[in-house]
């Protein structure tokens, strides 16, 4: 049943969804969890395959047409290729993206191609072993590039990203890499701007490399030409002049993208949050599994998102970081 539109109090159409399938991570990143892990979400915390298969659904009909499942990393998830089976069956979906460490792709790529997956990003923030190692508290980039090797071998596979967060003083160093990357493999290789959201609260604004100054580096090994910037979309996509390629950048801090942002995001434990910024979330797992229907549950959302943020606030005076980490929320 058609509902209608998604819609916040600023006049913003929401179209797309980010689900966190699980707050675990078998990774431990510097910018977004502390070594030890943190205190994980007791199982029956966690939305069960058909809580998550009902709100995507429900929100499929009032116009949410993308959804990305993410995490903590979403191929921990025990049987996360059946989830995706369950939601890739949601008539009104147009896509079905993964966001992954990369980790377990060489054994999951050919059952979630399989179950519907149609889109994937894999973050790989250093194409050295050691740096790699260094940042991701885990020995694992061989593993990695093994998995996205697999996923792009994997016949029927649609367009595969690969993000890095940009760090100054770390990724600069790895540009000639990526670029490198981008110009040979076909995957888009982009770039992301370190955003307050670690565990550890020590992001500050002079560790932000921003997009600008990345392009500026890029453009002056290999020219790039700008690529029409879609509405809503987080990145601006440039290609080579050369014709080999395309890079993106992702200028979350010192280009907000929120006038025309889409976007909300239910976390692992059933929270609809409307900005990754956020200081309030709506909780739907309460109202799910005491019986709401449709109905109630269609209402619930649209007050949330009705709220929804005009824009962040980072580097402003009074700005608050969320308590949850990026990924306890779902990058
Ligand atoms: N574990 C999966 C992964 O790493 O792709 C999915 C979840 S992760 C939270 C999603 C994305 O958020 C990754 O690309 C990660 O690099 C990015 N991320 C995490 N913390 C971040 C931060 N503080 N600033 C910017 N991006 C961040
Ligand atoms: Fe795990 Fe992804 Fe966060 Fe790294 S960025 S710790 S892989 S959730």
């Amino acid at each position: 049943m058609e509902r209608e539109p998604l819609v916040d109090g600023h006049g913003r159409l929401i179209a797309d969804l980010r689900v966190s399938v699980t707050d675990r991570c078998n990774f431990r990143c510097q910018y977004c969890m502390p070594a030890e892990g943190l205190p994980w979400l007791e199982r029956d915390a966690v939305l069960g395959f058909d809580e998550i298969t009902r709100v995507v659904a429900l929100l499929s009909t009032m116009g949410v047409h993308h959804v990305r499942l993410t995490g903590g990393e979403p191929l921990v998830r025990k049987d996360f290729p059946r989830l995706v089976g369950m939601l890739s069956t949601i008539q009104d979906l147009r896509d079905l993206a993964i966001t992954t460490n990369g980790f377990l792709l060489e054994r999951d790529a050919d059952a979630l191609v399989a179950a519907g997956a149609t889109r994937f990003n894999v973050s790989i923030d250093s194409l050295q072993r050691h740096r790699f190692h260094e940042l991701t508290r885990r020995d694992s980039l061989d593993q990695v590039l093994a998995g996205l090797a697999k996923l792009a071998a994997v016949p029927g596979v649609g367009p595969v990203k690969v993000n890095a967060v940009a760090l100054r003083g770390f990724t600069e160093e790895e540009l000639p890499a990526f670029v490198a990357l981008a110009r040979t493999s076909g995957y888009q290789v982009r770039f992301i701007e370190f955003m307050p959201l670690d565990a550890d609260h020590a992001w500050t604004r002079d560790q932000v490399l921003r997009g600008a100054e990345l392009h500026a580096m890029i453009d002056s090994l290999h020219p790039l030409v700008p690529l029409e910037r879609e509405a809503s979309a987080t990145a601006r996509v440039y290609r080579f002049a050369d014709g080999q390629g395309q890079i993106g950048f992702i200028n979350s801090v010192s280009e907000p993208f929120c006038g025309d942002c889409n976007r909300i995001r239910l976390t692992a434990d059933g929270r609809l949050r409307t900005c990754l910024f956020s200081l309030h979330e709506t909780d739907l797992r309460e109202p799910l599994r005491a019986g709401a229907d449709d109905d109630e549950l269609e209402q619930i959302v649209r007050d949330a998102v009705w709220r929804k943020e005009l824009k962040h606030h980072i580097g402003e005076p009074g700005f608050i970081q969320p308590a949850r980490t990026m990924s306890a929320i779902g990058g």
